[in-house]
């Protein structure tokens, strides 16, 4: 089968057909069944952005900080339309997001604006300050705090990366109460900005084996979902249908889907 994008690949994929609330059972069931048989220690692998937590609100803030930034200065029609911008418009990109507003992206001041915002935004996601906009999903804390108490290894998998986000990062997960700075829990970034999330993620499976037996892995991302799936073919893997990228991914059966970790 080809590889599939977004919808398409969601609408291949043929995934157990569980509620939310089922599939995270499932996963915690998993941890106490290792646990009870005493062998390899349970491992629970989590993604962070748009699958533990929702950065919409972050690209909101920054969006509205363009607003109010000489930068957007000369598109007023955009920069009128972007500051009515409603909460649930924001997507996984900017582009996504004017496109979502009803902005036409072909039309060349249009395209200006998107430019300038998108350098504008660029220079702040990908920061520790920006990190406080960010809101944990519902549920989210309460599920990986169960899986902790249960025996599990936690291991926070993040393409976030050291030097630009990592000191926003452990303050936050703290602040939120996921369990962290403790035994049993782990926060891989990227050393650097420029590693690539795959490939750093691909590379993660090592330090996984070395602590345990994966139970589950949680991604919003179909090509890192498809890629631990592939490494890690006896886990469960949850694909979080929250926001996710245009790149393409190969459909594939066996895969778990929450839309949040609420019912
Ligand atoms: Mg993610």
């Amino acid at each position: 089968m080809p590889q599939k994008i977004r919808k398409e690949w969601i609408q291949s994929c043929e995934f157990h057909p569980h509620t939310n609330l089922e599939v995270l059972r499932q996963v915690h069931q998993g941890i106490e069944k290792k646990v009870t048989s005493g062998g390899a220690l349970p491992v629970l692998l989590l993604d962070l952005d748009s699958t533990l937590y929702e950065v919409g609100p972050r690209s909101g803030h920054i969006l509205k900080e363009w607003v109010d930034s000489k930068e957007s200065q000369n598109f007023k029609s955009v920069r009128d339309r972007v500051s009515k911008l409603k909460p649930s418009e924001i997507g996984y990109s900017l582009l996504d997001t004017f496109t979502g507003m009803g902005l036409s992206v072909g039309d060349p001041e249009v395209e200006s604006a998107l430019h300038s915002a998108n350098h504008f935004w660029a220079a702040r996601f990908f920061t520790n300050d920006y990190l406080d906009y960010d809101h944990a999903y519902p549920g989210a804390s309460d599920f990986v705090k169960k899986a902790y108490e249960l025996g599990a290894e936690i291991i926070y998998l993040t393409g976030r990366d050291e030097p630009g986000m990592g000191k926003g990062t452990r303050k936050r997960l703290i602040a939120d109460g996921f369990p962290f700075d403790s035994e049993r829990t782990h926060l891989l970034l990227k050393r650097s900005f420029e590693l690539d999330d795959l490939e750093h993620k691909s590379k993660a499976a090592d330090y996984v084996r070395d602590i345990g037996s994966l139970v589950a892995s949680f991604e919003n991302e179909p090509p890192n979902l498809v890629a631990l799936s592939d490494l890690f073919p006896e886990s469960m893997h949850v694909f979080m249908d929250s926001v996710y990228s245009d790149r393409p991914a190969l459909p594939k059966p066996g895969f778990y889907r929450i839309t949040g970790f609420t019912a």
